[in-house]
């Protein structure tokens, strides 16, 4: 990204002087349930499957959702803390197991202050086909370096052993596509992580329909994708989680409660 040749792009090139604001202060739950309620809306969750932790900074324990509750459904009370060995500590339900791959990222990414897993459908075809997305459009820009594929799929990741395996071949990336399975997003912010989460469901479906035509796509420079991913990670990001959480709140303002 940072290579002689790479175009110029983000806070570098141009930085807002105003930004739409979200207009109300969000608690740490409230913003959890709004991010749950976005990614449900446009289609990234399989009904209750998956999870979001959060790990504010210089802490270890996480806020997640509860075992059993649609992610279409929940509400800041129904946020849950979990220690980093995945004990509840806060909240009124009950946490999966399957809470390990993030427990187990957290603890070897200090980057990674939000993990976000689900099985959206357009990452499922691809992830059937064992293959990445080809990246046939700017937005794509956003994962490019930055893209992980576990080829194999060895069943349920429920135990802290075997979560641990995979978050040392997710490695340092923030995008990885688990075979036969869904995909896991990560971000330094709740709006950098939501962000690579709602556009990775795009990609792989416009992946999916270019596959579909037959034909080749028209190829992008890397040099020139370097600098639209910095301003898409720099600028688009946070812009992209005001929008989403303005709607979700007045799509069904009960999230915050
Ligand atoms: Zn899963």
């Amino acid at each position: 990204m940072n290579a002689p040749n790479a175009r110029p792009g983000g806070l570098e090139v141009w930085a807002p002087s105003v930004m739409p604001p979200i207009g109300v202060e969000l608690s740490h739950e409230q913003a959890l349930a709004v991010a749950f309620r976005h990614l449900a809306a446009i289609g990234f969750a399989e009904n209750m499957a998956g999870h979001i932790t959060w790990q504010l900074d210089g802490q270890t324990d996480m806020l997640v959702n509860p075992w059993g509750l649609w992610w279409a459904e929940l509400t800041a009370s129904d946020i849950c803390v979990v220690d980093q060995d995945a004990q509840v500590i806060r909240g009124r339900w009950d946490v999966t197991p399957a809470i390990h791959i993030h427990t187990e990222l957290h603890r070897v990414r200090q980057d990674a202050r939000v993990v976000i897993h689900n099985h959206p459908y357009y990452v499922c075809v691809l992830a059937a086909l064992g293959r990445l997305p080809e990246l046939v459009h700017q937005t794509g820009s956003l994962f490019v370096d930055d893209l992980r594929l576990i080829d194999t799929y060895d069943g349920e990741i429920d135990s802290p052993t075997r979560a641990a395996d995979l978050a040392a071949r997710i490695g340092n990336a923030n995008l990885t596509i688990l075979a036969n399975h869904g995909v896991i997003a990560t971000g330094r912010t709740l709006a950098e992580a939501v962000y690579r989460a709602a556009s990775i469901e795009r990609v792989c479906k416009l992946a999916y329909d270019v596959m579909l035509t037959g034909q080749k796509p028209v190829t992008m420079k890397w040099s020139d994708m370097a600098g639209m991913k910095a301003s898409l990670i720099e600028r688009a990001a946070e812009v992209y989680w005001a929008g989403a959480a303005r709607m979700t709140i007045k799509a069904d303002p009960d999230v915050l409660s």
